[in-house]
């Protein structure tokens, strides 16, 4: 069956007993045992809970893996899968990666003693010269937030399995139903699952999909003894915001098409990111992925536009996420990336000249009447105050 279909038959007659379409929240956290060395499959709910398990399942098949798991967030899903590793292993990283993952493994997993290389994914010569003896893994964001490059997931999955390293896809960005990691070679993917799978703006929550048996033996074990797990309202609420997957990212990949066009024409903007952006970008994405997705970058020709834009904005919220119904703005140097250190942001370009655009479901033209009423606003500002200053 094609995504579409899969996803909006979540949960369907999972209740035999009632034959309930949308599947039942169960709360219980003790299963009663049939009898002596029995189990209904479920008897305490941090290992197993009937209304998770659908949605476990259900990520697994999407993503073409063995076994999924549903977990309290997108970072809990992370620090579970960075049990995977021990006392003195070295992974080698995206470069412009997520802020919160960059502070996790920085801020917390170093003092585990794992270490981290920060590599641009793309150049795979300089994966090799990033390699030490005490590499185990890889974690592959792509496309890359915010600036949006591309990297050749098979090709540095190959990398990675003939070195014996694991390989992890962070796949927030792109979903299943525009890139299945897994399938390019991943042994892992891994989601924020409070972006597009959610999708509005209203559940946090976590998801891993594993591939092969002994691996998934070891992530459950994991998933089991850490117990950061995804409560049965969330899971519920999640796969409801699944059903409609499909067509939310059709639509926010269509406006977002349409935004990098304008965006791109304006006179106060000097760059725009997306997918499409560098040739080279543009035919990995096309070879590894079905769409292009919904966010994108945009460098502002002056950074003393950014606050007055921000502030002009009726429609697009500045607020910090994304994939969600509603379009959102980010200014990553203050906020999702705020805990990146300047020098290492400024190498990577996340400048403060840098906005990110999450881009909603709204109407395309009422998109573009808010963002070019605020430039120009903002340009009117900005030259009247910097004509007052001078004076
Ligand atoms: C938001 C995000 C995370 C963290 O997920 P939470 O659900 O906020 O814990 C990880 N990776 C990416 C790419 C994200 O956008």
């Amino acid at each position: 069956m094609h995504q579409e279909t899969k996803l909006a038959q979540i949960g369907k007659s999972r209740c035999r007993t009632t034959g309930a379409i949308s599947c039942p929240v169960y709360y219980s956290t003790a299963y009663e045992h049939p009898a002596l060395g029995q189990s209904t499959g479920f008897d305490y709910t941090r290992t197993a809970n009937p209304t998770r398990v659908v949605l476990e399942e259900a990520i697994a098949d999407l993503e073409g893996g063995d076994r999924g798991f549903a977990c309290s967030s997108g970072m809990a899903a992370i620090q579970t899968l960075m049990g995977l590793f021990s006392r003195g292993d070295h992974l080698i990283v995206s470069l412009d990666l997520y802020g919160g993952t960059y502070r996790l493994f920085e801020e917390v997993l170093t003092r585990y003693g794992l270490s981290f290389s920060y590599v641009d994914l793309r150049d795979l010569e300089a994966i090799r010269k990033a390699a030490c003896p005490e590499t185990r893994g890889i974690f592959i964001e792509s496309p890359t937030n915010p600036l949006m490059r591309v990297t050749d997931i098979q090709a540095v999955c190959e990398l990675a399995t003939a070195q014996g390293w694991l390989s992890i896809v962070d796949n927030t960005f792109m979903t299943p139903y525009f890139q299945q990691p897994l399938e390019l070679g991943a042994d892992l993917v891994v989601h924020s699952a409070t972006k597009y799978l959610g999708g509005h703006n209203d559940v946090l929550a976590g998801l891993i999909v594993s591939r092969g048996t002994e691996l998934s033996e070891k992530v459950f074990a994991l998933h089991n003894s850490i117990g950061a797990v995804l409560g049965p309202q969330d899971a519920w609420l999640l796969m409801r915001g699944m059903k409609t997957l499909a067509l939310r990212m059709e639509k926010h990949q269509e406006n977002a098409l349409a935004l990098t066009q304008f965006l791109r024409e304006h006179p106060a903007v000097e760059d725009v990111f997306y997918p499409t952006r560098d040739p080279l970008d543009r035919k990995v994405q096309e070879a590894q992925a079905r769409g292009y997705g919904g966010m994108l970058s945009f460098r502002l020709k002056d950074s003393s536009l950014v606050p007055e834009l921000l502030a002009s904005l009726k429609l697009i919220s500045f607020a910090e996420s994304l994939g969600g119904v509603e379009s959102l703005i980010t200014y990553p140097s203050t906020q999702t990336h705020a805990d990146i250190p300047e020098a290492i942001r400024h190498r990577v370009g996340v400048c403060d000249k840098l906005l990110r655009l999450s881009v909603g479901i709204e109407n395309l033209g009422d998109l573009i009447d808010d963002l070019s009423g605020a430039l120009k606003q903002a340009s009117i500002q900005t030259s009247l105050y910097s004509k007052e200053e001078r004076v």
